[in-house]
């Protein structure tokens, strides 16, 4: 059994493993897919004393760092079921795909999250390649072009406002008749001057040039006809879907399926802690998930110290 039982390795993680190893207790990391949604993205710029770096290459270098230390690191291992200690003190159970089991006397959830997608020809494609998800992340890799914001929500219309700063015109798609963002936002969004809102329209196709993006399609849900828009990216923002199907029994959910943390990182269930982008926390970065996989590994450490002597 472990003192730390870590679920999820990407930079939440990680970062919890290295912060629990180093007080010298024992520490497991169980994980699907060692290095998460980092994997994934191809540039990173916004890590924080790093000025350019690529995702597989950091993904690498966390896995380095956590083996730096006495870490049980299991990766492809995909958890099940979290069971919380019947008393307070007492080991809790995450049991595995495989029907094996792991004991921690804490545990911290980091399994991440993932932005649904459009499931439209091309998207797959061309991710990385004009395709984006994430504003902050590649709003400034797209300065001067034109781009499409998929999705009327909150999120989408805040990154259409975001990218109207830096990017030449944004073309904001919403599937229904009328946007569903707060109010606040959508008359600031109207009154940007590049920015055109498009409503009624489903994105059909993603476009380009083998190497990046040219253009989308969209179909006009009213008139039944269809409509290329001439681009270079593509953010989609119809939502970030956290990773905790498997929790619901376990511990405190938000509407949105996010596990509710306090600011120690604590979740409804004491000793269970959790961190990053399966979390309530408001953003979703890699520095933001690192730094709150710290909280919840020290906020672990200072549960096990004030435990009774056994
Ligand atoms: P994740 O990285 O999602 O890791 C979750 C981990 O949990 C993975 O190891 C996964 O396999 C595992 N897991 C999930 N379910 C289970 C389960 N049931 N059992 C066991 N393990 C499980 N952020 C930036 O700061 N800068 C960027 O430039 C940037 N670009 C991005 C580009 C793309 C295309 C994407 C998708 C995201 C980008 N992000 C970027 C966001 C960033 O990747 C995330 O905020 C960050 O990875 C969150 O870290 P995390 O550890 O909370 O979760």
């Amino acid at each position: 059994p472990f003192e730390v039982l870590i679920v999820g390795g990407g930079p939440a993680g990680a970062a919890a493993a290295i912060y629990a190893a180093r007080k010298g207790i024992r520490t497991g990391i169980a994980a699907e897919r060692f290095g998460g949604q980092v994997l994934d993205t191809m540039a990173i710029e916004n890590f924080i004393s790093v000025s350019h770096t690529e995702g597989p290459k950091l993904a690498a270098q966390l896995e380095q760092h956590v083996k730096d230390y006495d870490v049980d690191i299991m990766n492809l291992q995909k958890a099940a079921k979290l069971i919380p200690a019947s008393v307070e003190g007492g080991y809790h159970e995450v049991v595995l795909e495989n029907g094996a089991s792991l004991k921690g006397r804490t545990v911290i959830l980091s399994t991440g999250a993932r932005w649904r997608q459009m499931g439209v020809p091309g998207e797959d494609e061309y991710r990385n390649k004009g395709v984006a998800y994430c504003p902050h992340c590649d709003g400034p890799l797209f300065k001067g072009k034109r781009v499409a914001v998929i999705g009327g929500g909150n999120s989408g219309v805040e990154a259409a406002i975001d990218l109207a700063g830096i990017v030449a015109h944004v073309t904001l798609i919403e599937f229904d008749s009328q946007l569903r963002a707060d109010a606040v936002l959508q008359r600031k969004l109207a009154s940007l001057p590049n920015v055109r809102i498009i409503t009624s329209a489903l994105t059909t196709k993603v476009e380009g040039d083998g190497a990046r993006v040219t253009s989308l399609s969209y179909k006009d849900r009213n008139q039944g006809t269809e409509h290329d828009v001439e681009l270079e990216g593509i953010f989609v923002q119809i939502g970030l879907v956290p990773n905790t199907e498997w929790l619901k029994d376990a511990v405190a959910l938000s509407p949105r399926g996010e596990i509710e943390i306090d600011a120690r990182g604590e979740t409804s269930q004491p000793g269970i802690f959790a961190a990053g982008d399966c979390t309530t926390v408001p953003y979703k970065q890699i520095v933001i998930a690192c730094g709150a996989g710290s909280t919840a590994a020290l906020s672990a450490f200072d549960y096990l110290i004030r435990l009774p002597a056994a």
